[in-house]
Parts: C-alpha cells; structure tokens; sequence
C-alpha cells in the first residue's frame, strides 16, 4: 500500500522523524483552519500518489488567510498528471537552507536493504542517478546487522551534507531505518530531508509503501486503508479474503494456486487473448471462495469469458467439482464459464462436471483446450 504524503509524514511521527506541524483538509475552510492552527507562512500541498506536485502547481506557500484560501481553492480538484486532488495537507512553511535526499529499499537481487542519500535533493532522484551517479552515497544492509550509527554518519559523510546537517541527518536515517524496519515499509524516502536556515534538518516530503504481507501486525494501518483509490473489483475482493489483481482483458481468471493463475495468464495470451485479472483462490476450491471468486470476476463488464484452471493436489478432484458446482449456483454468473481441471481425482472431477455441462459451462481436458474455448468465446460475446 501506499501512503499519501500526509500519511507518511504520521508515519514517519510515530518514529520520531521530525515533519513539520500540519493538518489535512478536504475542503477551503478546512485548508484555512488548518493554516490558522498552524501559523504563517503555511504551505498548501495536494494530496495526491505522483511526484513533481511542486512542478504542476499543487505545492504553495501562503502568507495569510487570504493567500491560504486562494491556494486551497485552485489546488482543491486540481488533476496533476490524472489524479484529482480531494484532500490537502496544509504545513507551517520551512526555512529551507539546502534540500538533500534519503531513502531505504529492498535490493531483492542483493538480498539486502538498500540506504541511498545524496546531497542533490528537492529533484527527481532517477535523474540523479543517471546524470551524476557519483552523488548518491549507497549502502548494503544486513538485515541481520541492522543499520549502525557508524554506518549512518559515513552515509551523510559520503554524501558530502553540510557539516551543519550531518549530525541531524544521521539521526534521521537512524530513525527512518527503524521506521522501515520495524515499520515493515518497502520504500521509505525522503526527497527533500532539508536543512533549515537555523540549523534544524526533517522531512519536508513522504514517500512510503507499507508492505502488505505484514499488515496482520498493524491494526494502526487501518486507517490509512480509508483513503486508498482502490479499483472496485480489489476492494471486493479484499473483503472477501481474495488474491486478486485487476486486469484489462477479456477473459475472467480463476486458479488455485499463484503459480498456475501466473501460467494461466500466460496461456490465455498465447492463444490470442488477454486476462481480465489474476485470481489465486489457493489450495482447497470449497463452494464459499468459489462463489465469491466468480462474484468478484463477473462484476467486471470487461469479462466475457471465465476460465478457471484447476489442479487438484491435497484437495481432491471431486471435491474441487463439488465446490465449483455448488459456487456456481449460489451466484448469478453472466459470462459462460470454461474449466480445466487435473490432478488429484481429476476423472471423479470431470464426471461431475459433465452432468452440469452446458452453454455456459464447458469442461476442457487441457489447459491449452480450455484457453482456446474462452478466448474464442469471449471474442463471439465482445
Ligand atoms: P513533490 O514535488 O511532489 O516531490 O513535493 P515536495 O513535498 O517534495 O515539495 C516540492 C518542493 O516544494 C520542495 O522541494 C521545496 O522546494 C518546496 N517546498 C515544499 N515545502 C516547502 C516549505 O515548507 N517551504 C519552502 N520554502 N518550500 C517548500
Ligand atoms: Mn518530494
């Protein structure tokens, strides 16, 4: 998941990483009250997930009330790069002496946490990188290690930060470290991580994406969930306990396992057609997650076609049929339904599936057999 802005800034609060004192806003007033509580100069900032805010005119200071509720109304319902600015976050404006950059990753090919931080920030950090490389200081983490205090301060002292910020700066990457960690971030960035006019360094920007795979552990991000633009069709799916990605094409995707629904994808686009979503519904294939998989998949107008691919292993090829069967008559399914289904019992399976056989359900020896009859027939029903 990722955070907006003024989220990761709350975030960030929670670890003691200085930001400055703000408010969220959803409308002027709202935007001029927070202001007000906060004092001038405040800074008017667009809540929205795309960089360059400030380039597209949805970052503004203002000196007053008047300033503040100019500001607020032309950056309310903004689109910046095509996303429609609800919400605001309004901040008592920073001195700012020099902008710099920190950030903490997941280097998967590495096996590591990834520390960047350079001295050229308030810019797009990917032109940094392959303009001036030699400008961003790196360093490899062992999980196991941790981030040392040492290791931060050759971090800022590679980097080349002002003397006046190194001792602040490496706190603050102590500290965004154990947000990430302990946090359970992806990416934790900071661009700018400012020095201020009288000797102060925070965090001027937000960027985090919370792994997902921890969220058991963090009732607290909750909340944050509130404010996501989430696709309908994965919002239905979360509620229902689903692994679900929503997709552009035609053809409705239904597998256990991730694996198999990667192969399935796969599949279906080597006979000519293209997925609709990715549906893991994992190992057992009960009548429940069936009928709410197949809900999910055919609430999407773009389906035409669903196919679902299963192997039985642990779950038995009849009890697979059974669940599929029952599923599909507890909902209202629109599209014709192809299935493949193997392994375990496959032919009690099949013998099922056969007495249910008609328009709209059709059973396919093979994976290639049955991709081929839901491409043809979500092509006919296009
Ligand atoms: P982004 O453009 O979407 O990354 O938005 P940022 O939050 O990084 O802000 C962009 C730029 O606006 C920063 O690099 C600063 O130069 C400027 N800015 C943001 N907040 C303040 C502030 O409190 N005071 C001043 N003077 N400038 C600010
Ligand atoms: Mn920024």
């Amino acid at each position: 998941m990722d955070l907006f802005e003024y989220q990761g800034k709350q975030y960030f609060a929670r670890f003691g990483i200085p930001v400055s004192d703000g408010r969220p806003a959803d409308t002027v007033d709202e935007a001029v009250a927070a202001a007000e509580a906060v004092g001038y100069p405040a800074v008017v900032k667009a809540q929205v997930q795309v960089g360059g805010r400030g380039k597209a005119g949805g970052i503004k200071l203002g000196d007053n009330v008047e300033e503040v509720r100019t500001h607020a109304t032309a950056i309310l319902g903004m689109d910046i790069k095509g996303h429609v600015v609800k919400r605001l976050w309004v901040e008592r404006a920073t001195d700012i002496a020099e902008e710099y950059y920190a950030s903490f990753t997941l280097d998967r090919a590495a096996k590591k946490h990834l520390a960047m931080v350079s001295a050229k920030g308030g810019v797009d950090i990917e032109a940094v990188a392959e303009e001036d490389p030699g400008a961003i200081a790196r360093l490899h983490i062992d999980p196991v290690d941790g981030l040392t205090s040492a290791d931060a301060r050759d971090l800022v002292d590679q980097a080349g930060l002002n003397e006046k910020a190194r001792d602040g700066a490496a706190d603050l990457l102590m500290k965004l470290y154990r947000c990430f960690t302990e946090g359970d971030c992806d990416l934790a960035e900071v661009n700018p991580l400012v020095l201020t006019t009288d000797g102060r360094v925070h965090a001027l920007d937000a960027k985090v994406t919370l792994d997902d795979n921890a969220a058991f552990r963090h009732p607290e991000w909750d909340e944050y969930r509130s404010m996501q633009v989430m696709d309908e069709r994965e919002r239905m799916a979360r509620e229902r306990g689903l692994q679900y990605i929503g997709l552009d094409g035609s053809v409705g995707i239904l597998a256990n396992g991730a694996g198999l629904a990667m192969s399935t994808l796969d599949v279906v686009n080597q006979v000519g057609g293209d997925a609709a979503n990715f549906l893991d519904i994992g190992g057992g294939a009960n009548a429940d997650v069936v009928a709410s998989a197949l809900e999910v998949i055919d609430s999407d107008p773009r389906v035409k076609s669903i196919f679902i691919n299963i192997f039985g292993g642990v779950t038995r090829g009849e009890e697979v049929a059974n669940g599929i069967v029952e599923g599909m008559s507890r909902v209202d399914i629109s599209a014709p339904i192809v299935i493949r289904l193997d392994g375990t019992n496959a032919d009690q399976g099949r013998a099922i599936l056969a007495e249910h056989e008609s328009d709209s359900l059709i059973s396919r020896p093979t994976m290639i057999e049955a991709a081929k009859k839901a491409v043809e027939l979500a092509k006919a029903r296009a």
